[in-house]
């Protein structure tokens, strides 16, 4: 039986104090659930910080991004270690707006994920199409690229280590959403994609969440779907109103 993930990625937002004050509300808030995962990915500034408001807590930390070297020459890159150091145990790797304005491409998320999970870390891999390439029915062939050359190289073990989050760029702070029925769509592709990658057994253990415009209001029919094992949660994350109930829903099919 596969956990439920739900992470937040505060992506550019929130000085030191105002993430102390929305992780002290989400601690309150979610201080019960502990039959899923719950992270919090917050900028590097605020990670150490909020690492520490969280120790011996139901609630996990993340990163943005990380660079595949150990150290150096590298202005303004952050090692796995660094991570590690500062309390992280997930990173997210090939977010589209990483692969849309920073050049991430398959192969930079690929020696990232190696990276990652070589210095211990969980890395949350992201893939997903754009409008034009869904409009132009090329949804599948853009996921079956992520998927098999993010992963390039990587063992069965490796793999299960691994999160994957389906979010649709056209999805992501739009305020539109998948459906659950083409969210769903897509994240049996990947499960069966996975199978005939590794095998049965690994596919049906990896996480796959969905991303893009989840909120408290659509989160229900999004969770409840076969494939769907949680979500990245990227606005709604930032107001513990709306990432708290979105947490509790979650943890009815966690249960
Ligand atoms: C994201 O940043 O990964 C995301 C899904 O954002 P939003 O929920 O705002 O669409």
């Amino acid at each position: 039986m596969r956990r439920v993930i739900i992470a937040g990625n505060w992506k550019m937002n929130k000085t030191i104090p105002e993430a102390i004050e929305l992780v002290s509300g989400l601690k309150r808030g979610v201080a019960d659930i502990t039959n899923i995962d719950i992270v919090v990915i917050p900028p590097y500034t605020a990670l150490s910080e909020i690492s520490d408001m969280l120790v011996e807590t139901n609630i996990d930390v993340g990163a943005q991004d990380v660079y595949w070297e150990e150290k150096g020459a590298f202005t303004g890159q952050v090692a796995p270690s660094m991570l590690k150091d500062a309390g992280v145990k997930y990173v997210v790797i090939g977010h589209s707006e990483r692969r849309q304005y920073f050049g991430e491409t398959n192969e930079t998320v690929n020696k990232k994920l190696k990276a990652a999970l070589n210095a211990g870390l969980s890395p949350i891999m992201c893939v997903g199409e754009r409008l034009e390439e869904r409009e132009g029915g090329k949804a599948f062939d853009v996921i079956k690229d992520h998927v098999e050359n993010g992963l390039a190289g990587f063992s069965k073990d490796d793999a299960q280590k691994i999160v994957i989050a389906y979010e649709p760029v056209w999805a992501i702070g739009t305020g539109k959403t998948a459906t659950p029925q083409q969210a769903e769509e897509v994240h049996k592709y990947i499960r069966e994609l996975l199978a005939k990658m590794y095998n049965e057994s690994v596919a049906s253990e990896i996480r796959i969440q969905y991303g893009g415009s989840v909120k408290p209001e659509n989160i229900n029919d999004l969770i409840n779907q076969q494939n769907i094992d949680g979500a990245l949660v990227g606005g709604a994350s930032l107001k513990v109103e709306q990432f708290i109930p979105i947490v509790k829903e979650s943890a009815k099919k966690g249960a």
